[in-house]
């Protein structure tokens, strides 16, 4: 492996499987390369079916003792890894970036975002409480408690490498839940990594595995296991359903954070600057590959000359350069079959009469990099208007009416985050009970933060990560009636 860090031991091509570091059974390894480059970084362990099941096991021997450890106890390993992830952030950013692809000051960026979960949860480990409620007979009393519910999976995917990790087991180990994660095979390492610092923060062997690999055969016995009481998925809407399909044999408690199809509206009466440096946040960050990305940009009339020729300006400012160099933007896309779905939006939308408005200046060449661009004429007819690009591309829709504008906005099966701007308090209200999200933002477009709720609701799934929400997803309610007093 060629990386080059100041803590080498953090790259490893290892699994991490109750409390050691191995091989696949199988002895199988699978390669991950650098998008940028294509060149191979190295090869994890290529896990299946039995390592999955070992990793399993380890967690149900290590959760008696982990679930009976005070909450303090829990949010003490939480603070110190934590720590040991913020000393580490060069690192774990220069890792990141050569898996995954984003610029580097985007990576330890995610990197102090993923830390901020591991810090929120070991405050909310010890904020987990029940009530008592008054009973029907004097001689009762009803108590409410609530309890870990039991050995936990997650399987996350590859553009946020980091945070989808600590955003599910950050809240898992806080309420005393041992937890068996399967990253994508696209970015292991930066998941290996942090398991390295888990190891070092103290965590008992077990009650933090990572299981690398084949996706079919380690998500099949996650979601078949009677022991893995709850799985979090962080993933395509398609992956989501299959996965609430395979658990439905064993009632697991399921978080699914699924694919989104944003709109971000810009009624006439918007701040300008405001929603064009929102609409380049929300559109191009990771190079437009998440799943709160704004997909369709939605402006009225009024202002929808001044914002493209606005936005345009702002698009020609970007950079598409390799991650690793000094000041790129928008590093290259995580694999080819992203460009080729990208390429294939951008033809459909011109051949059903979009134009290309604006493009960035040509920066990195390579297979992996698409140029950024703003569309214009976009319709409801198009491929963009019902799925995710998931790249570099600002289709912008014009709209006349205020319920016109609401009703592109809703018309998707998605409902993860909507975004507008308005200056105007009663459209405000009026529109945001309106769009039907799991997050709506008013004259913003940042909403992933830890003390917010994160989360979806119609085809973009349900359950919430962060928040005091973010530890209820892991914790089960008993009821204890104590009567004859
Ligand atoms: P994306 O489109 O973002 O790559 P996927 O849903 O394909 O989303 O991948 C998200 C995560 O789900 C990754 O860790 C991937 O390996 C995993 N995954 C994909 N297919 C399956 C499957 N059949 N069973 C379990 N996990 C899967």
């Amino acid at each position: 492996m060629t990386l080059l860090l100041d803590n080498p031991a953090l790259l490893t091509d290892r699994a991490f499987i109750g409390g050691e570091w191995v091989s696949a059974k199988s002895g199988a390894t699978v390669p991950v390369d650098n998008p940028a480059t294509g060149a191979v970084i190295g090869t994890v362990p290529d896990c299946g079916e039995e390592d999955t099941r070992a990793a399993i096991s380890a967690a149900e021997r290590a959760y008696p003792a982990w679930r009976a450890r005070t909450a303090n106890d829990r949010a003490a390993l939480l603070e110190r890894w934590h720590a040991l992830v913020l000393d580490k952030i060069a690192d774990l950013g220069r890792i990141m970036t050569a898996e995954q692809g984003k610029p580097l000051a985007e990576a330890e960026g995610e990197i102090r975002y993923a830390a901020t979960f591991i810090k929120w949860f070991a405050e909310e480990a010890r904020r987990v409480d029940g009530a008592i409620i008054p009973a029907p007979e004097a001689n009762r009393r009803i108590l409410v408690m609530k309890e870990p519910v039991g050995v936990s999976a997650a399987i996350t995917p590859w553009n946020f490498p980091a945070a989808m990790i600590t955003r599910k087991c950050a809240p898992a180990l806080a309420a005393g839940c041992p937890v068996v994660i399967k990253p994508s095979e696209l970015t292991p390492y930066s998941a290996l990594a942090l398991a390295k610092l888990a190891e070092m923060a103290g965590f008992p062997a077990g009650v933090f595995s990572i299981v690398t690999g084949d996706a079919k055969a380690i998500g099949g016995v996650m979601t078949s296991s009677p022991i893995v009481r709850k799985l979090s998925f962080t993933g395509s809407t398609r992956v989501g359903v299959q996965l609430m399909q395979q658990s439905a044999g064993t009632l697991k408690r399921l978080s699914l954070e699924l694919g989104g199809n944003a709109p971000l509206i810009v009624f006439d009466d918007a701040d300008l600057d405001l929603a064009v440096a929102s609409a380049m946040a929300s559109k191009f960050r990771n190079a437009g590959q998440t799943c709160v990305c704004a997909n369709r940009i939605l402006v009225q009339d009024g202002i929808h000359d001044a914002f493209a020729e606005r936005l345009a300006k702002a698009v020609s400012a970007l950079k598409v350069a390799p991650g690793d160099q000094e000041g790129a933007t928008i590093g290259p896309l995580i694999n080819s079959a992203a460009v080729d779905k990208v390429k294939e939006h951008v033809d459909d939308a011109l051949h059903h009469g979009a134009k290309i408005y604006a493009q960035a200046p040509e920066g990195a060449k390579g297979e992996r990099f698409a140029t950024p661009m703003v569309l214009t004429g976009a319709t409801r007819d198009m491929r963009l208007a019902d799925e995710e690009t998931f790249g570099p591309v600002a289709p912008l829709f014009r709209f006349t009416h205020e319920e016109e504008g609401i009703e592109i906005a809703n018309g998707t099966s998605y409902g993860l985050a909507s975004y507008f701007y308005t200056e105007n308090l009663h459209r405000a209200f009026r529109v945001a009970e309106r769009l039907e999200a799991g997050m709506v933002a008013l004259n913003t477009s940042g909403i992933s933060m830890e003390m917010a709720p994160f989360g979806g609701v119609k085809m973009s799934g349900f359950g919430r990560e962060g928040a005091h929400m973010g530890i209820e997803e892991y914790l089960e309610t008993k009821t204890f009636h104590v009567g004859g007093l």
